[in-house]
């Protein structure tokens, strides 16, 4: 069998190794190294693919967070809504803006911000929600628009770990996630769901005047050379990283089908234990699994990792703090108020997820875990 990963990005490469290396030496032969001509194609074939107007590449995902922040009018301590229980990068960029975080639980079977206590949490100084589409799973986009528009809040949706889904609306109309919010923002960090082989990322956008505002902000807020109308930052999407997601932007459907497949057999082989729960798919919107998180709800999650790690299958716990108890984000709170987030430190663990697991592999990796917990 071969060796299981949590993320098997080799083996994804050598199905495509001949064509990605000979778009990587023509980019290195052209010398077109910083905004050449692939840069642009990749931009203009992922605005097609989203359907959305505006895609404006950036260096990494946490960077195209923090640009579109800077290019919403906010005053320093206006407060930005987000999950407690997701990614650090959400909060860092808000608190580097001098912005005020405000975290509220999330929804125990998503995994993504609790609709009711987002409402809670608005008062006169929110100005932004930023609901995280975590683990591939879509937050309740219709219900969050919703809210927004009835307070006047601005939507930036955290999809670096969602490229590729759908959300789907009451109607049945469909869109592709991080193209609903005013903004919406993705990393192409090697282990997403559409990785180049190094750091990058994008902002989306269907409004022209921030779309224009922010080509600014990623290039030193300069609209004509050395004229600097905004304070920007140097945030670009390397010609060598856009020429390799051309490469793998038409596959990424293929790669996200290979994932729910993975997942279907996690499921069937799961199904029949009464202390595990598998992940949620909500109706609201297509899954993409960046990652299979199961719920251990018999206490032994850690001993269920290191019985794994025993049997050499990698498995990794996504996440072991809240954010409101992380020593450069922590606030006061009631732990009353975040049940969900705490039960979920607790119970969950992911398991190997990518393009690449083979029934060899998925069967062993089920066998490992029901091994232990039907001892
Ligand atoms: C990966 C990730 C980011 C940051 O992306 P980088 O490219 O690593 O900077 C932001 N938010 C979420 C939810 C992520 O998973």
């Amino acid at each position: 069998m071969k060796k299981i990963q949590m993320v098997d990005l080799q083996s994804q490469y050598y199905k495509i190794k001949a064509d990605v290396d000979n778009a990587v030496l023509n980019v290195i032969d052209s010398a077109a190294f910083i905004n050449g001509p692939e840069v642009k194609s990749f931009q203009a074939e992922l605005e097609q693919y989203l359907d959305v107007k505006h895609v404006i590449p950036c260096a990494n995902g946490t960077d195209a967070l923090q640009i579109a922040l800077m290019a919403l009018d906010l005053q320093e301590g206006d407060e930005v809504i987000t999950a407690d229980f997701t990614f650090v990068a959400t909060v860092e960029v808000v608190h580097l803006l001098k912005l005020k975080s405000v975290l509220v639980d999330v929804d125990y079977d998503t995994f993504t911000i609790d609709i009711d206590k987002l409402k809670a949490a608005i008062t006169p100084k929110t100005k932004v929600i930023i609901p995280v589409h975590i683990f591939g799973q879509c937050a309740n986009m219709e219900e969050i628009l919703k809210v927004a528009k009835e307070h006047n809040l601005y939507v930036i949706e955290d999809s670096a770990q969602a490229i590729g889904s759908d959300i789907i609306f009451a109607d049945g109309t469909t869109k592709k996630s991080g193209t609903m919010g005013i903004l919406g923002t993705t990393s192409f960090f090697p282990s997403k769901n559409l990785g180049c082989y190094g750091d990058g990322g994008a902002i989306f956008t269907n409004d022209d005047e921030l779309a224009h505002k922010i080509r600014g902000i990623v290039n030193h807020g300069m609209y004509e050379r050395y004229y600097h109308d905004e304070v920007g930052v140097n945030s670009r999407l390397d010609s060598l990283q856009a020429t390799i997601l051309r490469k793998k932007l038409p596959l990424l459907d293929g790669y996200n089908d290979a994932r729910r497949k993975a997942a279907d057999y996690y499921d069937e082989a799961f199904a029949g234990n009464p202390n595990i729960l598998t992940p949620k798919r909500a109706k609201y919107s297509t899954h993409v699994f960046h990652q299979y998180t199961l719920r251990i709800l018999n206490g032994k999650r850690n001993e269920l990792q290191k019985f794994l790690t025993e049997k050499e299958v990698p498995a990794m716990i996504y996440y072991p703090v809240a954010l409101r108890k992380q020593k450069a984000y922590f606030q006061e709170s009631n732990d009353a108020d975040f049940v969900n987030t705490d039960k979920l430190l607790e119970q969950v663990i992911s398991l190997p997820m990518h393009t690449e697991l083979d029934e060899e592999q998925l069967k062993y990796i089920t066998d490992s875990v029901l091994e232990f917990m039907n001892k």
